[in-house]
This record gives structure tokens, C-alpha cells and sequence, in this order.
């Protein structure tokens, strides 16, 4: 099934679950706008390279459309089409006032150089500046792109707006980026573990995870040493270089909290370490090596098999739809944390529940990058610079709150966290919908 089929159908389950009538059902799957356009660069070399992109408006009725934009080259319009979607029941999930809204471009990042990329976001930023907006829609990096991407979209946006930081989230920090939302996604999945294991009795330390990082070819997002060649300059975006921006961040976080990560794997490859990783002489292999292969600590393993490898806990932080039909029997973990965006598919999620296996969904467990991005925009609008503690605690607090207000739903509907997920998000675009007067 692929990722908007299978979108479709939680959403559609969660309606019936609250009782929506069906016409307004209907509005609530269609997005508001699809846009799709062409955006033609001259290579390096003088060549023309043309490249199709993608923004889709899902919801407004809760606020400014958000969400990211995804440069990888399996983008197509269903993926960003149920990426969008998923957006808005995840911004309704952590009650932030945003609607839903995904981006990207068909093209593989790590085949173009860093000027070439300048030019094609730029270019795009050209086809979309009139749709996008402050107030209408907010972009922010996802897979592929990174703090660098959203400066170059907030300077060709700002040439044609007037100078608006707020336009886009994710900057990096000089822009007006904020303190912690590099970590943010990885800091936000972290809080969410906690709350399930502290409900289960347990806790991060004395837990063994796995985490499969991005899998994608080329440059991940907010990790990237951007070499800024052209103008001499030389921009590190994280001190978290290498296997992917939330799989890095929280295996760093769950390390701290004592939590032993058994096995991790990136572009490179996949390393094991039965008796726990050590995450900080792993971050300065990545930091020489940039990927976790070769690491000395740890033996490798198939990077194929990560996810079916012995733990308590397993942390996808990679591409959608990794965990199928084909391997969720194999799946030994009693916990999966969704830090990636739809990485398990339906017909995984009912072989893991017959299982007994605990999911906590991608629509509450990686809401934390969204959640920062909102505290981004508010510092933004209100020209005052928060200091990182304020940033993490805030988060902190809407985690424990979103966690609480799932579990809520779950009672009410009888239903597991990926219905209480769903039908939370569900019913509250609904409810603004219906109060804003949908029938008018
Ligand atoms: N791309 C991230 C996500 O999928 C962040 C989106 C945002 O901050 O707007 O949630």
C-alpha cells in the first residue's frame, strides 16, 4: 500500500471512530491546493537540468499551512499528498495553531553541487513565493534539505515580500533560527519514549534500542557541513554530523538518559554493539568518517536487518514504509518509536498488534521538529530570542501533554495510540472546520 493509500485509511478509520459525517469527511481528506511546477536550472557545467516541484496545502482550518520540503528522488505527488495530510493531524496532535502542508523536489541531492542547489531552491522559491506566506504557509526543512535551504528560500522570498523570517522555519540561527531545533525532532521523540515507558513502569536507562537513521543518498537535513565554496565560507549547521538529524539526536539523548543503544545504521551502513554503543566516540568516527561504518567499537551488521535486530525498543528515523508485510513477524522489539514520517504500513501495524508490540505513531512521536518550528515562528513574529532551556522545557511540556491527551482518546474510542493519534488530530481539524462554518 503505498504511503497515501495507507494515510487515507487511518484517517478514514479514525472518522468512523468519531462519527463524522461523511460529507465532511470528504472535505477533510481533499487538500486545499496541490501545486506542481517545473524549475529549470543551468548546471555547473552550462547544461539545462529541468526538475518537477511539488507543494501540497493540505488543511487551514486550524491555522498557517506547514510543513517540510523533502529533496529525494522518490518524491512524487502521492507521497507529498499523504506527507501533507499527515501534517495536519499532526499539528492539530500537538495543538499548535498550524494546519498541514508538505513540499519537495523529484532530484537527488547528492548528485548536485552546492551551487546548483542554491539555484533550483531559489527557482522554486520563484514558482511558489505567492502561495507560501507568513500567515498562509510556512515551509521547513524535511529529508535532503537543511537550515542552509530555508535561508536561501527566506532570501528569494524576502526579494519579492520584504524581509520576512518568519516566512520559513528550520533557519539557521543568525536568520533567526531557534536555539533547539536542530535536536528538536530527536529531543521531541525522546520525551515521547519517556511517557510510554514511564506508563509501563519503565524507564529510557536500563532500555535497549535500535535506530535506523536515513537511509537517503546524499545530504541529510540540518547535518549537513554545507561547503559554501563559491563564497568562501564555511557553514556547519550541527555538531551532530552524520547518521541523519533525529536518528543522531536521539541516540545521543537516549544515551545521556542511560538508555543502551545496541545498534544503529545510516547511508553507510549498520553497527552493533550488544553491550552498548558508546555514542560519543561513535559521533567522532561519523564526524571523521561521515557514517557510522568502520566504527571500532561495534561489528557491522546488514543494514538490511536493523530493524528486525533483538531490542526493547526500536526507533525508525529514516524513509517511510520500512517496516511491511515482510519483515513485522521478524520485528522483536515491544516498542517502536515512529521518529520518521509513516514508516510503518497498515498491514504491518495489524501483524505487530496481534504481536502485542507497542507503536507509538509518527503523527505524535516526531511532532517535536513541528512543535520547535512553531516556538521559531512566535519568537519570529515577537522579535524576542528564547534561550534554549525555555525551548526544551516548553517542549518537554507539550510532549507529556500530547501523550496524555492520546492515551485520552484511546479510552474514549477503545482503540490503540495510532486511533487515539489519529482520531485527536481528526477531531480537533474538525471541530475548527465545523466552527468556522464549512456548510456556509
Ligand atoms: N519536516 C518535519 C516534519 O515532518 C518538520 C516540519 C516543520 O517543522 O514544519 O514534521
Amino acid at each position: 500500500m503505498n504511503a497515501l493509500a495507507a494515510t487515507n485509511r487511518n484517517f478514514k478509520l479514525a472518522a468512523r471512530l468519531l462519527g463524522l459525517d461523511s460529507k465532511l469527511e470528504q472535505s477533510l481528506l481533499i487538500p486545499f491546493r496541490e501545486i506542481k511546477v517545473e524549475c529549470t536550472i543551468p548546471k555547473d557545467d552550462g547544461t539545462l537540468a529541468s526538475f518537477v516541484g511539488f507543494r501540497v496545502q493540505h488543511d487551514n482550518a486550524r491555522g498557517p499551512m506547514k510543513g517540510g520540503i523533502r529533496y529525494h528522488p522518490e518524491v512524487d505527488p502521492d507521497e507529498v499528498n499523504a506527507l501533507a495530510q499527515l501534517m495536519t493531524w499532526k499539528t492539530a496532535v500537538a495543538n499548535i495553531p498550524y494546519g498541514g502542508a508538505k513540499g519537495g523536489i523529484g532530484c537527488s541531492p547528492s548528485d548536485l553541487s552546492i551551487s546548483e542547489l542554491e539555484r533550483l531552491t531559489r527557482v522554486f522559491t520563484q514558482k511558489i513565493h505567492d502561495l507560501i506566506g507568513i500567515h498562509t504557509d510556512v515551509p521547513a526543512p524535511d529529508m535532503g534539505t537543511n537550515p542552509q535551504t530555508m535561508a536561501w528560500i527566506l532570501d528569494e522570498y524576502s526579494k519579492f515580500h520584504g524581509y520576512s523570517p518568519a516566512v520559513v522555519t528550520g533557519k539557521p540561527i543568525d536568520l533567526g533560527g531557534s536555539l533547539g531545533r536542530d535536536a528538536a525532532t530527536g529531543r521531541g521523540a525522546l520525551f515521547a519514549t519517556e511517557a510510554l515507558l514511564n506508563e509501563h513502569g519503565k524507564s529510557i536507562a536500563g532500555q535497549r534500542f535500535v535506530i535506523q537513521a536515513v537511509t537517503l543518498v546524499g545530504r541529510e537535513s540540518s547535518v549537513v557541513s554545507c561547503q559554501w565554496m563559491s563564497r568562501r565560507i564555511l557553514i556547519l549547521f550541527s555538531s551532530s554530523q552524520g547518521f541523519g538529524n533525529v536518528g543522531s539526536w536521539a541516540a545521543r539523548l537516549i544515551h545521556e538518559q542511560g538508555g543502551k543503544v545496541v545498534a544503529v545504521s545510516d547511508i553507510t551502513g549498520a553497527i552493533k554493539n550488544e553491550k552498548g554503543i558508546d555514542i560519543e566516540s561513535l559521533f567522532k568516527h561519523v564526524k571523521e568518517t561521515r557514517g557510522v561504518k568502520g566504527f571500532h567499537d561495534a561489528h557491522p551488521i546488514d543494514a538490511n536487518s536493523i530493524l528486525v535486530e533483538d531490542c526493547d525498543v526500536l526507533i525508525p528515523a529514516a524513509l517511510g514504509g520500512v517496516i511491511n508485510k515482510d519483515n513485522a513477524n521478524e520485528i522483536k522489539a515491544k516498542y517502536i518509536i515512529e521518529a520518521a514520517n509513516h514508516p510503518t504500513d497498515p498491514d504491518a501495524d495489524e501483524i505487530l498488534s496481534k504481536k502485542g508490540v507497542t507503536i507509538l505513531p509518527d503523527i505524535y512521536a516526531n511532532s517535536g521538529g513541528v512543535t520547535v518550528s512553531y516556538f521559531e515562528w512566535v519568537q519570529n513574529i515577537q522579535g524576542f530570542m528564547w534561550d534554549e532551556k525555555k525551548v526544551n522545557d516548553e517542549l518537554k511540556t507539550y510532549m507529556t501533554r500530547g501523550f496524555k491527551d492520546v492515551k485520552e482518546m484511546c479510552k474514549t474510542h477503545n482503540c490503540d495510540l495510532r486511533m487515539g493519534a489519529f482520531t485527536l488530530g481528526v477531531n480537533r481539524v474538525a471541530r475548527a472546520t465545523v466552527l468556522r462554518g464549512w456548510e456556509a
